[in-house]
């Protein structure tokens, strides 16, 4: 993985994530998570629960990609969502989602000296 590629596609989402903010709310999450994952691929944790909570604590998606709460395009809320019991990074509807999402989260997932999400309100 290529650190200037990550730090490219980063610029790329903040810039979709603004331009995002009033018309499409969902799309909105969506963007917040990828900016999540891509964190996590980054190894900052931290940014990774900032981003994912960053559209509100009531509107967030599941972390895995194909959900099919994505698709429906329907928000999850935080507290109804099960963390990555070691990462605590990311999010998912339930054991299943996460299943499904191991062979991709793996790479990164690292137990952490993590984030309490302080900026919660
Ligand atoms: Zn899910
Ligand atoms: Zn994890």
């Amino acid at each position: 993985m290529k650190m200037e590629k990550l730090d490219e596609a980063q610029k790329m989402l903040e810039a979709a994530y603004e331009a995002r903010s009033r018309n499409n709310d969902f799309d909105r999450s969506c963007t917040a998570d990828n900016l999540g994952r891509l964190f996590e691929m980054k190894g900052d944790l931290k940014k990774a629960v900032e981003w994912r909570t960053a559209n509100g604590r009531n509107r967030m998606i599941c972390s895995y990609y194909d959900c099919s709460k994505s698709y429906k395009q329907m928000f999850s809320k935080f507290d109804e969502l099960k963390k990555c019991a070691k990462c605590k990074c990311v999010y998912y509807c339930d054991k299943k989602c996460q299943q499904n999402d191991w062979s991709r989260h793996k790479s990164y997932c690292k137990a952490a000296v993590v984030p309490t999400t302080e900026a919660s309100k």
